[in-house]
Parts: structure tokens; C-alpha cells; sequence
């Protein structure tokens, strides 16, 4: 893999690999873009296949960091961290330990969160090496829920733009993944009086989704083929690809997983087939909003109104997209990279 020529392809700033011998850690910190402030983004723990295979993805979660911050009007830059290793692992102090140090040593240039295979007991970890790290215990904690809440907004907004009107009463939505984010969705949309077919891959998670909301069990393999209003990834990236293009029989795509596209070109597939889709980082900024309220001091329910945001933003994505027509992950790609141009302007006179 040519390193060098990765970073350039999506303009990246800076790469730093880290090892700590006597824990087994192994750690990438990837650093897309400080235009607009410090570059933020989770610690993500996991197995990866190969070395290329972390820095592939390291690289492309920055990115989608920058854009989320951009769109979402914080003074963020993007960044994020991999962990390489079995997130299951019970020996987690001196790993996260040795990631402290990692992220110490960059000054603040980047700033840490949890994420997939990481929680906030693991920043507790990190909060003695470094104080570059948010979401912690006691303060704004488990983003999951209010991402869950910016999600239900984005919803609405989409609901709105392919319908007419926001109310979520009455439509089918199929949820995939019951997690952090995905739980707390189906107790918003329950109470929005929608209709839930859910599924996940840990049966313990969909049978508390059916007993505490009244949700519908799906297989995972067959959330795709499933004639329903909405469908809202809320697990793994990568599943809007060439396999599950042509059996989704939705009108709407719009969750809260990260990388939903698998190519760009999926972006175009679905504007094309005529499903509204809502740009993954714009709709899951909920996150974002609650540890940068977190580093400005904020209430919670100053960081819930600035996810509440994440309806207006993507109404202005489909305005812009309907007028080009042009796919929304397009014109979200272009409203984002229009205020770091602008801010940059700034900077440099
Ligand atoms: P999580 O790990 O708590 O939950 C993910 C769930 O998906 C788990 O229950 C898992 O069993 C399930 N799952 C995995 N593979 C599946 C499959 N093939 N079919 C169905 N279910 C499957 O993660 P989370 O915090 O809820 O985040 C969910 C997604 O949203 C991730 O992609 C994450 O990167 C993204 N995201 C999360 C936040 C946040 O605040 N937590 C913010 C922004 C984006």
C-alpha cells in the first residue's frame, strides 16, 4: 500500500502509527483536516484483517469526521483512531493506556471519543495518559442516546421531504442493528407511533426490542427485501452495495451507521432508483453535537438543540440536491466542503 498516496487522495494531514510492545497495543491516529478547530473522531477497536486494511479505514472515518463537523456548523476538524486487536480482550488498561499516550502526544491536534469496540469505562483508561479525550462518565457519557435523537430528527425531515409531512405515525421503519444508537431509535420512533420491523445478529437485543416497543422480528439476512416505508441501518457500514441495491423496497434510507455507501456510485443508485437517502454523517451527528458540548461546557439540552439541527441541515442537503439533481450524498459532500474552503479563506487572508 502506498501510504503517501493514500493520504493524498483525500487530502489527509497526518498519519501517526504508535506500538507499545509489553501490551500488544497497536494504533493508528489518522488526522484528515484542522480547518475548522481540533480534529475529532472515536477510538475504534478491531480485528483488522491487515495493516492496509486499518489505515483503509482510519483514513476514510477522518474524512467522514471533517464533513460531519463541517455540515453540522461546529468548530471541529475530523480525525480518528483504530485500535488493532481483539476488542474483546479483558487486559484493556494498558492498551488504552498506551493509546493515551499516543493521543497525548499530540497536543490536542486531535481529540478522542468512544466508538465500535471502545466504551466510556475505555476513556477512563485514557483520561490518565491525556485530557484530548470526551464523552466521559459523569459528563455528556454514552453519545448513543442523543445520536438515536438526531437520527428520529433526520427521520422526520426526510419524511417531510418524500411525503409531504414529518409525522412518522403509521410508517413501517425497519431498523438493523439494536445497539446503542439503534435501541434508543426504536424508543423515539415507538413514541412517534411508527411501525418497527427490527433485527440484529444478538437475539437478546431484538427480543427486548419486541417486548419493550411491540417491534416486528426480522432475520438479518432479510431486512433488505422487506416492503416497508423507511429502512434505517444502524450497524455496519457498506450496506447499500451491489447486492442489496436492487431488492430494497423502501422509500427512504436514513440511519445512523457510518459509511453506508459502499462506493459513491451507490449514492448515485439510489438517487436514481428515486429512494431518498439521508448522508450517514449528517444524519448521525447527535454524537458529534453531544461531546462538543461537552468541550464548550454546554447543558444537555443545549447539545439536544443543536442536534435537533440535523432536521433544517438536511432539508437544505435535499433542497440543493432537488435543484441540481444531483444525489444528496453529493450535495452534502459539497455543502461541507464549501465551509472549510470558506474558513480557510479566512485563515490564510
Ligand atoms: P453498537 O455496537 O452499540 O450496536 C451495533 C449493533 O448492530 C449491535 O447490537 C450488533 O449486534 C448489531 N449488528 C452487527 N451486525 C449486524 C447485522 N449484520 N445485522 C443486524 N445487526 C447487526 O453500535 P452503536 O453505537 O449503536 O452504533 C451503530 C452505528 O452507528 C455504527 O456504525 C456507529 O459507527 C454509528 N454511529 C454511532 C454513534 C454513537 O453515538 N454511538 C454516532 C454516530 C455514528
Amino acid at each position: 500500500m502506498e501510504i503517501f498516496e493514500a493520504m493524498a487522495t483525500k487530502e489527509h494531514d497526518q498519519l501517526v502509527f504508535w506500538s507499545d510492545v509489553a501490551s500488544g497495543y497497536r494504533g493508528i491516529i489518522a488526522i484528515h483536516d484542522t480547518t475548522l478547530g481540533p480534529a475529532l473522531g472515536g477510538t475504534r477497536f478491531w480485528n483488522y484483517a491487515s495493516e492496509a486494511e486499518a489505515i483503509t479505514d482510519v483514513l476514510r472515518l477522518a474524512r467522514g469526521m471533517t464533513y460531519k463537523a463541517a455540515i453540522t456548523g461546529l468548530a471541529l476538524g475530523g480525525g480518528k483512531s483504530v485500535i488493532i486487536g481483539d476488542n474483546h480482550t479483558t487486559e484493556r488498561e494498558a492498551i488504552f493506556r498506551a493509546h493515551g499516550r499516543a493521543i497525548e502526544s499530540l497536543g490536542g491536534r486531535y481529540i478522542t471519543a468512544a466508538d465500535v469496540g471502545t466504551s466510556v469505562d475505555d476513556m477512563e483508561y485514557l483520561r490518565k495518559e491525556t485530557q484530548w479525550v470526551t464523552g466521559l462518565k459523569g459528563r455528556s457519557g454514552d453519545p448513543g442516546p442523543i445520536t438515536a435523537f438526531g437520527v428520529c430528527q433526520g427521520l422526520k425531515a426526510c419524511a417531510r421531504f418524500r411525503y409531504g409531512e414529518e409525522s412518522l405515525e403509521g410508517r413501517h421503519v425497519i431498523v438493523q442493528g439494536l445497539g446503542s444508537v439503534g435501541y434508543h431509535l426504536c424508543k423515539y420512533l415507538a413514541e412517534e407511533g411508527a411501525r418497527l420491523s427490527v433485527a440484529d445478529i444478538e437475539d437478546e437485543r431484538v427480543r427486548k426490542a419486541v417486548a419493550d416497543f411491540g417491534a416486528t422480528a426480522v432475520a438479518p439476512d432479510d431486512v433488505y427485501g422487506i416492503d416497508a416505508d423507511i429502512f434505517s441501518p444502524c450497524a455496519l457500514g457498506a450496506v447499500i452495495n451491489d447486492d442489496t441495491l436492487d431488492t430494497l423496497k423502501v422509500d427512504i434510507v436514513a440511519g445512523s451507521a457510518n459509511n453506508q455507501l459502499a462506493e459513491p456510485r451507490h449514492g448515485e443508485a439510489l438517487h436514481e432508483k428515486g429512494i431518498v437517502y439521508a448522508p450517514d454523517y449528517v444524519i448521525s451527528a447527535g454524537g458529534i453535537c453531544s461531546v462538543y458540548g461537552e468541550l464548550e461546557g454546554w447543558t444537555a439540552e443545549q447539545s439536544m438543540e443543536k442536534a435537533r439541527g440535523i432536521y433544517e441541515c438536511l432539508l437544505q442537503v435535499f433542497g440543493k440536491a432537488l435543484l441540481e439533481d444531483i444525489p444528496t450524498s453529493q450535495a452534502a459532500d459539497s455543502l461541507a466542503r464549501r465551509r472549510i474552503a470558506e474558513a480557510r479563506r479566512v485563515r490564510d487572508g
